[in-house]
């Protein structure tokens, strides 16, 4: 046997000497301290902790259940029979045809499977490579509702484009349409738009929708949507996809994932739809990420995607039993709570039980009544937005049992 050797990836404080785009990204993301030395991302650090402490952890978003039986049934009987090499770069034809499905039955967009659909290593892959293939320097500009999810911005600075930010506020979190107007101009490139929103679980409303069309139009800018919640809506109402507005699809990429729709946050299998030619420039560049990967899961995502209208509906009304009674939790531990309209998180304030940063209550939230909760502070730029000094992101994706005990444990607080 081999000597056993101190991990690498745990000793990030190596690569201060180590120049090159790692410290571009990490800078974006937030991650890189004074002394030059990088940190893992709020995720891994706060699920690490919850490892570590044993405390229920409605930090990171992933389910504690598994997805569909079907789904993981196509998954096993793909490996079993043979599924195991190179996917087309493309992604696999009966799950881009499953996708063009979707989003007709859906939404009534009309999408060619051979043209107009890019499978791609979850939704992750499609937001980088979007970014790397549309953005063409610093001259560009992308605009960013802050708070915003933690790879938008490390992203945005690994393409070179400028950042802009538009701020979403405690408590409805709508965007401020004054403040997008102004953010908005001949050199936007993008405008990377979020909705069902992660981390406020905020859904953006029509007239907001509207404008980011409009100005989109005016400034010849490209909308870019992430729409992994897309199924989480809670109020039994219907996602709206931006690209179904009026004149909007033919500047729009939609992006989404099979994770967080039918708990398979590790599978990784995510896509972009749009016009040929955009979807062209982001496969250019996804064929140089991972070509492409995850052979045996496309075909159960098809499988997925082609599930019965009662699936979505259903994970949709677990999820809202679940903010519910988390809500409940966090509201008799005496602290003001959003009430979210989609997606896995519910937003309370820990400044009404004596939080004067959350970074700090949530690291210290496990010792104290073991759970583990994310910083609203780990999703806006460092420093800025006092405004979200002590809000605190709770993900309540977990089994109900499981809610209810972190719920009673909260309380306690
Ligand atoms: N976008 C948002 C808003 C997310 O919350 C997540 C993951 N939770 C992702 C993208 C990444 O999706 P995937 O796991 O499919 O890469
Ligand atoms: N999307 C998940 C969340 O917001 C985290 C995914 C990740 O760890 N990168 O909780």
């Amino acid at each position: 046997m081999p000597p056993v050797r101190r991990a690498y990836a745990t000793n990030l404080g190596r690569m201060r000497t180590i120049p090159g785009a790692w410290r571009r990204a990490a800078a974006g993301a937030g991650l890189l301290s004074a002394d030059g030395t990088g940190s893992p991302t709020i995720f891994a650090e706060m699920s690490a902790l919850a490892a570590q402490t044993g405390a229920i952890n409605l930090g990171q978003g992933f389910p504690d259940s598994d997805g569909p039986p079907e789904v993981l049934e196509a998954a096993r009987e793909a490996i079993a029979s043979g599924v195991n090499q190179y996917p087309p770069g493309r992604g696999d034809v009966s799950l881009r045809e499953a996708i063009t499905e979707h989003q007709h039955r859906w939404y009534g967009l009309m999408t060619d499977p051979d043209t107009d659909v890019l499978v791609t290593a979850g939704a992750t892959e499609a937001l980088a490579a979007v970014l790397l293939g549309l953005v063409s320097g610093p001259e560009d500009e992308v605009v960013l509702f802050e708070p915003y999810y933690d790879s938008y911005a490390a992203c945005v600075a690994l393409s070179g484009a400028t950042l802009r930010t538009v701020p979403l506020r405690w408590p409805d979190f709508q965007p401020d349409l004054d403040a997008l107007a102004d953010a908005v101009t001949d050199a936007t490139r993008i405008i990377l738009v979020n909705d069902p929103h992660n981390p406020t679980g905020a859904v953006f409303s029509a007239e907001a929708r509207a404008e980011i069309v409009r100005l989109a139009q005016k400034h010849d800018a490209l909308i870019v949507t992430d729409e992994v919640y897309e199924h989480l809506v809670l109020d039994g109402s219907r996602h709206v996809p931006i690209a179904t507005l009026p004149d909007a699809a033919e500047r729009t990429l939609s992006i989404s994932s099979g994770g967080k729709t039918f708990r398979t946050t590790g599978w990784k299998v995510g896509w972009v739809t749009g016009p040929a030619d955009l979807v062209d420039a982001v496969l250019a560049v996804k064929q140089f990420l991972t070509y492409s990967g995850g052979a045996p899961f496309q075909p159960a995502m098809a499988a997925g995607l082609r599930l019965g209208d009662d699936y979505f509906t259903g994970l949709a009304e677990e999820m809202r039993t679940a903010r519910d009674e988390l809500g409940a939790g966090l509201r008799a531990a005496g602290m003001t709570v959003s009430t979210p309209a989609a997606t896995y998180f519910t937003v309370a304030d820990a400044g009404d039980v004596g939080a004067t940063d959350a970074g700090e209550f949530c690291r210290a939230l496990p010792e104290r009544v073991g759970v583990v909760a994310i910083p609203m502070t780990a999703f806006v730029r460092p420093g800025e937005r006092a405004d979200v000094r002590t809000l605190v992101r709770f993900a309540a994706c977990k089994r109900l049992p499981v809610i209810r005990e972190a719920a009673a444990r909260l309380s306690r607080l």
